[in-house]
């Protein structure tokens, strides 16, 4: 069994928002064991909607649409839904005397416009909204319809607001579909992230884990040198899931050692403050040539401990320039530490020519030890974000293995 998501909607085709409907429904859908093949993003015509519901019904079983049952001229869902099937819209008394209830309890008449959002293909049945006015439709494209080859598919439309969405999904539609795919095998996933070596040097160091048909499948994407590896095990339950899962897990963790810093939405500076408040230690820094970034990194994360805790991050000092020489940067950090009674200093000095491109050197100082590293910035936008989280991931190296000894 097969499943496409079709969001539809101008606001999304234009860019003007973006299709977080999909990404959620899809999560779900996997997690019933009902794997998605495709998703579609269309504007509110009628002829682009018939087009992406055929495209849909042709090559899946089920359909899962949000958007475009609001009660304006532009939300055409129900219509394209009922040309489909080949039969008239008709008012649904039940779903009519909801909608006008939702209104009279918010003292409002309802508008005339509202009534489309109580019409349904004949043969379809609405799916209960509970927190907004459009109901859902459920319906069943009949095998061998006039267009395309029709095979027959379950189509469902939800409202695109997704709070609604989630909810009648939730209360109605995922058990449903649960039943339908006879809840015989479960999807579950595990990101594992990581930070201080590229996409390709990390599939290296992983040989034959990367591989399409390996069960779990493991799949590898770099965001801003921040990469990710996403497990993802079918089995009978969750708790088969999660055993597969764990065993792949554990082969990178041993692959990649402290490459690997966090899980599911961690960003490094997240780790670097845990590490640093684990190991009881405090940091502070200086820098010149990445310009703030590195302040402002570990800033938003100490913004984002948990309540109560008092963050690990002193503070730290933007300025214009810093010395080249390692002994003047090691004496920075070590100075910026102090001043802000702080067990670890930072220093990232000024950026220099290195070859075509340019360099910068990371300083840092903690109890006795002292390391030095010159990063070489790439092309790009990125450049500075990355040198930047090379500066903190070293803070997280450090208080890992240079921990004092007495
Ligand atoms: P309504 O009754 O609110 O009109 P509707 O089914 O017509 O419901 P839309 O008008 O298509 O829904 O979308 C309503 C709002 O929901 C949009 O303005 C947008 O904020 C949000 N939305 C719609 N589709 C998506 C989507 N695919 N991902 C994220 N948000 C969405």
């Amino acid at each position: 069994m097969l499943a496409e998501v079709i969001a539809i909607g101008d606001e999304l085709t234009s860019g003007q928002r973006l299709d977080t409907n999909s990404q959620w429904l899809s999560r779900e859908l996997g997690v019933l064991g009902i794997p998605v093949g495709y998703h579609t993003t269309v504007c509110d015509t009628l002829e682009a909607g018939r087009e992406a519901f055929a495209a849909a019904a042709r090559r899946t079983q089920v359909v899962v649409a949000t958007g475009g049952l609001g009660p304006t001229a532009d939300d055409l869902t129900r219509d394209v839904l009922a040309a489909m099937a080949g039969v008239p819209l008709v008012c649904c008394e039940r779903s009519l005397a909801e909608v006008e209830a939702r209104f009279s309890r918010r003292g409002m008449p309802m508008p005339e416009s509202n009534h489309r959002q109580a019409c349904f293909p004949e043969g379809s049945r609405p799916i209960a909204n509970p927190t907004g006015t459009a109901p859902g439709i459920d319906l069943v494209f009949p095998a061998g319809a006039d267009w395309g080859r029709g095979l027959g598919s379950r189509v469902v439309a939800l409202p695109g607001v997704p709070a609604e969405m989630r909810r009648m999904w939730q209360k109605t539609v995922g058990p449903q579909l649960a039943r339908l795919a006879g809840g015989t095998r479960v999807l579950a996933h595990r990101r594992l992230k990581c930070f201080g070596a590229g996409e390709s040097a990390i599939e290296a160091m992983l040989p034959g884990l990367i591989e399409r048909g390996r069960d779990p499948t493991v799949g590898i994407t770099a965001h801003e040198a921040t990469i990710t590896l996403r497990i993802s095990a079918w089995a009978a339950d969750a708790s088969g899931c999660q055993g597969k899962i764990t065993a792949t897990e554990q082969l990178i963790r041993d692959a990649l050692g402290d490459l690997v810093y966090g899980e599911e939405d961690d960003e490094v500076e997240d780790a670097v403050l845990a590490a640093v408040t684990l190991a009881g230690e405090t940091v502070a820094t200086i820098e010149a040539g990445t310009a703030g970034r590195v302040a402002a990194l570990l800033a938003q994360a100490a913004a984002r401990c948990p309540a109560g805790k008092s963050s690990s991050y002193r503070g730290g000092r933007v300025v214009g320039e810093l010395p080249v020489a390692p002994e003047a940067l090691f004496a920075a950090a070590a100075a910026t530490a102090a001043e802000q009674e702080a067990s670890v200093g930072l220093a990232v000095g000024p950026l220099r020519p290195s070859g075509e491109r340019q360099a910068v050197d990371i300083a840092i100082t903690y109890a006795g030890h002292r390391e030095i590293h010159e990063h070489h910035l790439g092309g790009g936008d990125i450049a500075l974000a990355r040198a930047a989280k090379t500066a903190v991931n070293m803070v997280r190296r450090t208080v890992a293995t240079a921990r004092p000894s007495g």
